[in-house]
């Protein structure tokens, strides 16, 4: 089956009992047993429940893993996968340019329960596995990286880990590799495919793509590297109801055709912005003197609906662009059908101090655009007006 049709089918069987082509939401918290521990597989909609496990099972097969596990947010599976799998004293390494509510979790939270994390600078496999020693248990990266739309050859960086880990070969216990690939979503990158061992997801962002809920998840590549992770979504709790899972596999159904919009209006707004002199520096994949873009070539099959913009006028003139679009909404988060507009230092990076923030390159003078899947002609049209606005001369 291509992905088109598993995001359709899979995990969405017509009900057994009444027919219904669209599974009922099974908004409940518990199940009717027969008798104590007889019972259908489900007892309690902590531990399971029907629509939940039917979306983990369409994420499963969307990434090409084994199973996944679904969580009320991107960072609640971030948490899981981190409570799970490491232990005090040992080591992560990242790359630097994360997520901001990653590198909080990590840095606030983590390290003070006795976690290394390393960052590394450099897209190049060398430079992350140059910090991995006997305490590193996972690598974690993104990419594309958010906001700078930096590119990370997910498998060199496989390959490179495999020779360094343990002579058991394959031990899942050994040295993780685990890519948080939300910016680009199964339908573009499948990093299972490319040697990762997890794939993370805010759902709430391309998965869902409506703007309309919070949910995250986990896919593994093997069922034993999941144990752990699903032992934690029982018993930490950090689940998404059913009416979320709903939402969010209907969002699925069209992540295939919004994905095809999203790239083709950004690839046209990232081209637009290179002719206009307001901006010093434009960042997409798809540009073909984009650094990344031979390795996005080679392991995407589009490069995305994110485009960040440098303005040659600093902050107040990437202030004066996201209060003067009328399409474009300011608002943090991505991924939905409307398109976005953002100011990385104030916004979704506000939790990275500035010293990182001015070392991994994200300038006040940036702004993130989630292209939407509306008409490029009108969102560039926004943009144009937006600008005369800032230049003074409407
Ligand atoms: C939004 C986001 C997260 C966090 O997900 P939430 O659903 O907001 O908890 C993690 N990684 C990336 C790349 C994100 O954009």
């Amino acid at each position: 089956m291509k992905r088109s049709t598993m995001a359709i089918h899979i995990g969405q069987e017509p009900d057994p009992t009444t027919g219904a082509t669209v599974p009922p939401i099974y908004a409940t918290s518990t199940y009717t047993q027969e008798g104590p521990g007889r019972h259908k597989g489900f007892e309690y909609s902590r531990t399971n429940n029907p629509t939940r496990r039917g979306l983990e099972r369409c994420l499963a097969a969307l990434e090409g893993g084994a199973d996944a596990c679904a969580f009320s947010s991107g960072l609640a599976a971030t948490d899981a996968a981190l409570a799970s799998l490491m232990r005090p004293g040992q080591s992560i390494v990242a790359f630097s340019d994360l997520y901001g509510g990653t590198y909080r979790l990590l840095e606030r939270v983590y390290r003070t329960w006795g976690l290394d994390i390393r960052y590394a600078d450099d897209t190049r496999p060398d430079a992350l596995l140059s910090l991995v020693d006997q305490s590193t248990r996972l690598l974690w990266i993104e990419t594309p990286t958010n906001p700078l739309l930096r590119i990370l050859d997910i498998e060199a960086i496989s390959v490179a880990l495999r020779s360094r880990r343990p002579a058991e070969a394959d031990d899942p216990s050994g040295l993780l590799l685990a890519v948080d690939n939300t910016f680009a979503s199964p339908m573009l990158q499948r990093p299972i495919e490319l040697g990762a061992d997890l794939v993370i997801h805010s759902a709430t962002k391309y998965l869902g793509g409506h703007s309309d809920l919070v949910a995250g998840a986990v896919v593994s590549a093997r069922e034993e590297t999941l144990q752990p992770i699903r032992f934690h979504q029982n018993a930490a709790g950090a689940v998404p109801g059913p009416f979320d899972c709903f939402l969010l596999q209907r969002g699925l159904k069209t992540l295939h055709l919004r994905m095809e919009r999203h790239c083709a209006n950004a690839l046209r707004i990232a081209e637009w912005s290179r002719r206009r002199p307001e901006f010093s520096s434009v960042l997409y994949p798809g540009l073909p003197d984009h650094p990344g873009h031979e390795v996005a070539r080679r392991q995407m099959s589009g490069f995305g609906g994110m485009v960040t913009l440098s303005l040659a006028g600093g902050a107040p003139a990437a202030i004066s662009l996201l209060t003067s679009t009328r399409l474009f909404a300011c608002a943090e988060s991505l991924g939905g059908v409307e398109s976005l507009i953002n100011h990385p230092a104030t916004m979704t990076h506000a939790s990275m101090p500035p010293e990182v923030r001015s070392r991994i390159g994200v300038e006040d003078g940036m702004v993130r655009l989630s292209v939407g899947v509306e008409d490029a002609d009108d969102l560039i049209a926004d943009l144009e007006q937006a600008l005369r606005a800032g230049s003074g001369n409407p």
